[in-house]
């Protein structure tokens, strides 16, 4: 037999869940490649994972075999075909504009895991149905996170893209209808912290409407708190030192000290616009608002220690 990448009897599937449905019409172990990209397709007709993979192995030694790493059904089964490790005969060739970051020295199918949709529409127009969707955005998240793929569009150092990026001239259309939006934000937030982090649970509880309840009291919500978690959390900016705060002459701000950094909520660039996307950044604290803060804080602290330091004296003195 010889599939599954040589290993005789090892028929695990590398996906929770997934059939195996073995074919072998694959590059044993890559010629030594690691898999770099992730490829979604789609089948262009039929609605059962179970026959695509059928029909793959019954490609064995004709004139055309084909194949790929995982199909999706349209009620959201997933079968696995070819091992991870090996790779599947899934991708044709590159033709004529295709995305230039692809190398037309190395065969694509040795740096890429292909995913197959199953769509009755013979020009993939369909959209995935619900259970398709979620079986084929936990498995491009879990297919990069054994790889270390970066979890984005495909660029020169890897990422996930469509057959079309390959050959833009016959399958300009494959996987065709995608959520590709929903699939940045899908991966966007499995990248964040959440509450279950071994570190995370020591300082915060759920504070109820997506909010996080610090141990001391302090609650991190919306912007801020997305950029917190995006951002490595308490590792990063120690623990909330006071709930957000809101200045009158920055409306539509708001700033959360940290134990180890000052976040702002800015969208609209009124306190500093440094070089990063996104609604929150980092304030200054060698110049401007940031260090003012500061200083707020420190001042506070030495009145704080020298009413202290006062009511020493004038106890040491009765
Ligand atoms: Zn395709």
């Amino acid at each position: 037999m010889g599939k599954w990448g040589g290993t005789e009897g090892n028929m695990l599937p590398e996906q929770h869940g997934a059939i195996v449905i073995p074919n072998n019409n694959f590059f044993a172990n890559r010629d030594g490649l690691r898999p770099r990209y992730v490829i979604l397709h789609g089948s262009a007709g039929g609605r059962r994972a179970q026959d695509l993979a059928a029909y793959f192995a019954s490609t064995e030694g004709t004139l055309n075999p084909v194949s790929c790493h995982y199909i999706i059904g349209q009620d959201g089964t997933l079968v696995q075909c070819v091992s991870e490790r090996d790779g599947a005969w899934s991708n044709g060739q590159l033709t004529r504009g295709h995305d230039s970051f692809w190398n037309a020295s190395i065969n694509p199918n040795l740096l890429t895991i292909a995913i197959e949709h199953c769509k009755p529409s013979l020009d993939n127009s369909d959209a995935l149905t619900g259970p398709q969707q979620l079986t084929s955005f936990v498995l491009v998240h879990s297919i990069c996170q054994r790889w270390g793929i970066p979890m984005r569009r495909a660029d020169a150092t890897g990422g996930i893209t469509g057959h079309f990026s390959l050959d833009p001239i016959n399958r300009s259309r494959c996987p065709g209808n995608y959520p590709w939006e929903r699939l940045w934000t899908f991966l966007e937030d499995k990248k964040m912290l959440d509450l279950n982090d071994p570190v995370v649970r020591l300082f915060f509880t759920d504070g109820g409407h997506g909010t996080w309840r610090c141990k001391n009291g302090v609650i991190l919500q919306g912007a801020n708190l997305t950029f917190y978690r995006s951002h490595g959390g308490p590792s990063i900016f120690g623990l909330p030192l006071a709930n957000e705060i809101h200045l009158p002459q920055y409306p539509n701000t708001a700033i959360v000290p940290c134990e180890r950094a000052l976040i702002a909520y800015d969208p609209e660039r009124k306190i500093d616009s440094p070089p990063i996307h996104g609604p929150c950044y980092l304030l200054h604290i060698d110049s401007g608002l940031g260090q003012q803060l500061l200083l707020q804080r420190s001042n506070a602290l030495i009145h704080t220690l020298s009413t202290k330091l006062t009511q020493i004296h004038t106890l040491s003195e009765i």
